[in-house]
């Protein structure tokens, strides 16, 4: 996977991916990742990139020029088209269905805005995707373009020590994660829960599939309505759902 940032702040994406497990896995070549700088693309006396918008209205604008002529350094090289995602907060909103996607591309090109964003006609032209990293507005895209990166990276083979961990945490299967525990045993007063020290390899998937259950109806019942229930499974929902109400009412 070769990650390709087109941003004015470069030393911001280095220096937040060369660290911990991308950059580990960038030390160790399943990931590369280069940062262009869209300045060194503005040929004018004092590489400015950015201008008032026509119209009027607050802020300055990226110009279309210097993003155009940084995106097009890229295609050149690697010798193609590639896919072009603009962090924007007017995008798809970012998933993990999504980041599953994006992973089995070669090439991806993230697209930083700054200011009040960029001049619509360069993303007219090189942007194949939009994406925003939720319902509020940032500064910048470098944030959501690592936001976006990190995730990207997990589903990368080799990249996780333990390729297991991905596959069972969050939103897979669109459940979230049970909870979990480590040493020692007790803690503040609170023990672990005794199944998971029963070494009955089979009670504590089954405890651990309820609590999954149970947390993806509490926090994102949104979720749920796609999770892969079995009908026994389902009947516990129901059965969740009604003991609430009841509790709900007794108050
Ligand atoms: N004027 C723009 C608007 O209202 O849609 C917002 C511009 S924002 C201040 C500057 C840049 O930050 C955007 O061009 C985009 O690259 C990035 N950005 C801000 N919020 C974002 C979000 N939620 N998701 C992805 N990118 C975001």
């Amino acid at each position: 996977m070769n990650f390709h940032v087109l941003t004015l702040f470069p030393e911001m994406i280095l220096q937040g991916m060369n660290t911990s497990i991308t950059g580990r896995a960038i030390a160790k070549g399943l990931l590369s990742l280069e940062a262009v700088n869209i300045r060194d693309f503005a040929f004018n006396k004092h590489q400015k990139v950015d201008d008032y918008p026509y119209g009027g209205g607050a802020g300055m604008l990226m110009q279309a020029e210097p993003v155009y002529l940084a995106y097009a350094s890229i295609a050149e090289r690697i010798g193609k088209k590639p896919r072009v995602v603009y962090l924007t907060p007017q995008g798809k909103v970012f998933n993990q269905e999504m980041a599953r996607e994006l992973a089995l591309e070669e090439d991806l090109v993230f697209l930083c805005g700054h200011y009040e964003g960029i001049d619509e006609r360069v993303l007219e032209e090189i942007v194949t995707d939009q994406v925003s990293i939720g319902d509020y507005v940032l500064t910048g895209g470098e944030l959501p373009a690592m936001v976006m990166m990190d995730s990207i990276s997990r589903m990368v083979p080799g990249v996780l020590n333990n390729q297991e961990s991905g596959e069972t945490e969050s939103f897979a299967g669109n459940l979230l994660e049970y909870p979990q525990y480590s040493r020692p045993e007790e803690w503040h007063g609170k023990k672990v829960p005794e199944v998971l020290l029963s070494g009955h390899h089979e009670n504590v998937a089954k405890w651990r599939r309820e609590q999954s259950i149970l947390r993806t109806l509490k926090n994102r019942p949104d979720l749920l309505k796609k999770a892969d229930l079995t009908n026994k499974e389902w009947n516990y929902v129901r059965q969740l759902k009604k003991q609430w109400k009841e509790e709900e009412e007794s108050l």
